[in-house]
C-alpha cells in the first residue's frame, strides 16, 4: 500500500517527468498503485499523488477486477463535445465538484514494456484520463470545477490551513 498525498500537499502541483525505463521497477510500482487505488475505493490514480513525480497513471474498471497502465500519455484530441460530471479524488476526499471535459479524446501512450499505443476513449473512460492526466500536470478537478457540490466547508479550510 502506498500512501496517497492529499491537497494541499505542493507535491501535487508539480509536473511529472516522462518515464523512459521500463524495466520490474516500473511494473512493480504500478501494481502497487493499482493495488491502492482499488483498496481506497478509487478509479484512477496518478504518480504524484503517491508521491512519485513520473508520468504514470493506473485507471481501474467499474468493476474492480483489472486495470490499465499508461505510462507518459498524452492527450492528442479534445472533441468539441463536452459534458459535465460530478469528480472526486483520491487527495482530495469527501470534496466533490461538477467538471465540465471533452467526450472523447485521443491519446498516446506507453505501455509497461514501452510499447506504443494511440486510442480513441470516450464515455466514462475519457473523463478519468483527462483528471488523472491533469495530475501529471499539476491540475487538481478544484481547479477546473464550475461548482464544488460536497464538501466546500472541508475545501476552504484546508485553503486557509
Ligand atoms: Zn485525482
Amino acid at each position: 500500500m502506498l500512501k496517497i498525498i492529499k491537497y494541499p500537499d505542493t507535491f501535487l502541483r508539480k509536473a511529472s517527468q516522462p518515464i523512459n525505463r521500463f524495466d520490474g521497477d516500473l511494473k512493480e510500482m504500478a501494481m502497487a498503485m493499482a493495488q491502492t487505488m482499488y483498496t481506497d475505493d478509487g478509479i484512477g490514480l496518478a504518480g504524484p499523488q503517491v508521491g512519485l513525480s513520473q508520468q504514470i497513471v493506473v485507471m481501474g474498471d467499474r468493476n474492480g477486477h483489472s486495470y490499465t497502465v499508461y505510462v507518459n500519455p498524452e492527450v492528442t484530441f479534445f472533441s468539441k463535445d463536452k459534458t459535465v460530471t460530478e469528480e472526486g479524488c483520491l487527495s482530495l476526499p469527501q470534496i466533490f465538484g461538477l467538471v465540465r471535459r471533452s467526450k472523447k479524446i485521443h491519446i498516446k501512450y506507453k505501455d509497461l514494456d514501452g510499447q506504443s499505443h494511440k486510442e480513441k476513449i470516450k464515455g466514462f473512460q475519457a473523463i478519468v484520463l483527462q483528471h488523472e492526466i491533469d495530475h501529471l500536470n499539476g491540475i487538481l478537478f478544484i481547479d477546473r470545477a464550475e461548482r464544488i457540490t460536497k464538501g466546500q466547508e472541508i475545501l476552504d479550510k484546508l485553503k486557509n490551513d
